[in-house]
């Protein structure tokens, strides 16, 4: 035995139950990490096995076979092809879908080629025993070379048993390269191996098969090693896709009667539920308007649901910071811990609601099957503006934040679908926009009432609408932009509906939420305290002074204590970095219709765009008025000091609302799309064209209306 922590790998395609078994064997003792150099999540957890064996259990992603079709089955042949990786397993568990066995034994045969011992799990028991369904264990075992149990991600039958066979299969000797393959080699590949065999010594001859396939993209091969493999196939006549297409056949006809001999009865060949369910639920009419049913009921429960939690959240932290400012010393730390920390914590808080309740019901949706077959219905469409049939849920969940929707895209297994979305859903118009278009669509469009249709409303509707094609054609610029060499496939297999397992989506919500507080949360924090500190501090003396200054002209004008306020508020905020930064950019802004105030209101909303409005009321010196039609109607009045025009005009309005529409106006969302896409590099792409694309529009809209 290894002298660490033996590492197992659990291997499986797509749908074979794999995270449930993942989640019976260990539970929370779980870690999400990363795969090196991809995006792809890697899951760890610690496995407890009879003889106080501890041993590290590698989720690997679903792949169907070593002829990878997407990321995720790229990083299971990368990590299976080379011999004594990170991710190089000492044992396997194979879980296979025991309903569908003749399907799922394909990647099991190949992996019997690597040499590395497997335990061959037949996942599904309890559907096999409703189906009457019966195999010869032992039969199957011997056959196929491999210790073979029956085992259900569902109830947790059978786990105990698994975890004592894997502890004998690791006593055991180590089986070490072994010397054939189980199908039978083709004249190309015959010649092939030896030619490699002393070059990459410790291979298995399947391995350096593995090799002549993937020599193009597989990361850890040198030049010179792909120099060797090279020429290692040109003499041999080696020929990728023919001899795929060899192998596979090959392994079929050999497992195939396995299968059928060791099969006692065939299951219940009858129109099942599914089929009678999916008659409905995929049907060209009632399916769209099912899913878009179901749709509306979790957009309304990420509303609704989460409103009072967020209120609670807000409130509970709103008073422990005016606790803290009354109990602790007037001093710039107790600002930084109220106004920065606490703020900065609660803005990483107040999303978890709201994403707790779009994991449940997504993973809910997910657990009974229905997910697989929404996003086959939308798959089409979807993939004609480059993204996947799952893309759909993002889309529509951004419309309440974008964050979760965000997140969701983690089930799309193809990697540029799944950027295309992540890069596209913040267009869409989420709920922290609302305020901003509350107190802005007043100055632009008069609240009159064409036959029983308000005009505002239809304009409210309008940029909603204005955020969806933004998603959509952007999404097809990035189609056409972007390459890949991952082909996107049509789902062609659908999992059969089943009750939902509601440990794996308890465990699904938990994974969601701790990522998002401990690694989107870090960035939020520290952007907070940044804002912060800009609009507290300013170059020395400046803001005592302004300070002073206020004071001093509210008395002359005999200003109450509440206006006196007000007044200080604003002249600090003038006197501050941020008051600064917001007239140095001014002339940056000014083509769009916006003077140094809104300036200011675009770097503090960068916070959550709904700060907008409350910058707008401490800039106006018009603060504690909770209400927007009251700050709207404070904002209406206000005009140029020298000009004296009204700063609020229709042209700039539009340019400002144009502006909210389209700009990445957050900094949660940024952070959550490095945290996603794992790199620096996409969240900043999406700020640059989003930003260009808001500040194009507004000029537009500007110059047409003044
Ligand atoms: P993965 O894609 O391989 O990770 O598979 P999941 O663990 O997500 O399982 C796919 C579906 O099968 C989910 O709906 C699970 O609830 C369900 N499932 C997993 N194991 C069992 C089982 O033993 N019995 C039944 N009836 N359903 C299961």
């Amino acid at each position: 035995m290894p002298e660490q922590e033996p590492k197992i790998a659990l291997i499986g395609n797509p749908n074979s139950g794999k995270t449930s078994i993942f989640n019976q064997l260990t539970g929370l003792q779980q870690k999400v990490g990363n795969f090196p150099g991809v995006t792809v999540d890697k899951k760890t957890g610690t496995l407890e096995l009879p003889g106080g064996i501890r041993a590290e259990l590698i989720d690997l992603p679903g792949a169907y076979s070593f002829y990878p079709t997407s990321k995720d089955e790229k990083l299971v042949v990368q990590s299976l092809v080379q011999p004594g990786n990170d991710n190089y397993p000492d044992a396997i568990v194979y879980i296979a879908d025991v309903t569908k066995l003749e399907k799922h034994l394909l990647l099991f045969s190949q992996l019997k080629d690597l040499g590395i011992p497997v335990v061959l799990a037949l996942n599904m028991a309890d559907v096999a025993e409703q189906e009457g369904l019966q195999y010869d264990l032992d039969k199957l075992s011997q056959k196929l070379g491999a210790p073979a149990l029956l085992l259900s991600g569902r109830s947790g039958e059978g786990m105990n048993k698994l975890k004592t066979m894997l502890a004998e299969l690791l006593a055991q000797p180590a089986i070490g390269p072994v010397d054939s393959t189980q199908y039978r080699l083709s004249p190309e590949e015959s010649k092939l191996i030896p030619q490699l065999q002393d070059k990459f010594p410790g291979y298995t001859p399947y391995q350096l098969v593995l090799l002549a396939h993937h020599v193009k993209w597989l990361p850890f091969l040198s030049p010179l090693q792909k120099e060797q493999i090279e020429e290692a196939i040109s003499n041999s006549g080696f020929q990728d896709l023919q001899l795929q297409v060899y192998e596979t056949m090959q392994r079929y006809d050999q497992f195939t009667p396995i299968v059928q001999q060791a099969r006692d009865k065939d299951g219940d060949q009858s129109a099942s539920f599914t089929d009678r369910l999916d008659d409905l639920l995929t049907n060209r009419f009632f399916g769209p308007i099912v899913f878009f049913g179901l749709m509306l009921l979790i957009f309304h429960a990420l509303f609704t649901w989460a409103e009072l939690p967020m209120n609670l959240i807000e409130g509970a932290i709103g008073s422990l910071s005016t606790f803290l400012q009354n109990s602790l010393p007037e001093h710039w730390l107790t600002n930084l811990l109220t106004e920065g920390v606490l703020a900065g914590f609660s803005g990483i808080v107040v999303f978890i609601p709201q994403i707790a309740i779009l994991f449940f019901l997504i993973s809910l949706l997910e657990e009974v099957g229905y997910m697989a077959r929404a996003a086959f219905m939308f798959d089409r469409i979807m993939q004609f503006f480059g993204l996947n049939g799952r893309s759909i849920v993002a889309l529509i969940s951004g419309g309440a934040c974008a964050i979760p929707a965000i997140m969701s895209t983690r089930t799309i297994s193809n990697w540029k679908e799944r950027l295309i979305t992540i890069l596209v859903t913040p267009f869409i118009s989420c709920s922290a926009r609302i305020p901003v278009y509350t107190v802005l669509i007043g100055f632009v469009v008069p609240p009159t009432k064409i036959g029983f249709i308000n005009l505002q409303a239809l304009a409210f509707m309008g940029l909603y609408l204005l955020g969806i094609a933004a998603a959509l054609l952007s999404a097809l610029v990035f189609k056409l932009i972007l390459r890949t060499n991952e082909t996107s496939f049509l789902m062609l297999e659908l999992p059969a509906y089943r009750l939902p397992v509601m440990r794996n989506v308890w465990l699904t919500v938990w994974e969601k939420v701790k990522t998002f507080t401990v690694e989107a949360g870090r960035i939020i924090l520290i952007i907070t305290i940044v804002l912060w500190v800009l609009s507290s501090f300013g170059p020395p003396g400046s803001i005592p002074a302004a300070e002073t200054a206020a004071q001093r002209s509210a008395q002359e004008q005999k200003m109450n204590a509440d206006e006196t306020q007000d007044l200080v508020d604003a002249k600090v905020m003038e006197a501050s970095f941020a008051g600064r930064l917001g007239k140095f950019i001014e002339p940056v802004i000014k083509p769009l219709g916006f003077d140094w105030k809104i300036g200011i209101a675009l770097i503090t909303s960068f916070a959550a765009r709904e700060v907008f409005v409350a910058t707008m009321a401490t800039i106006y010196s018009i603060g504690h008025q909770d209400d927007e039609y009251s700050i709207r109607e404070k904002m209406a009045n206000q005009r140029d000091p020298v000009t004296k025009e009204l700063v609020y005009t229709p042209a700039t309005s539009l340019s400002l609302l144009l502006f909210y529409v389209f700009a990445m106006q957050c900094m949660s969302t940024i952070a959550v799309v490095r945290r996603e896409t794992k790199s620096w590099k996409w969240p900043l792409i999406q700020f640059g064209f989003m930003t260009g694309l808001a500040y194009l529009s507004s000029w537009l809209a500007y110059m047409w209306l003044s």
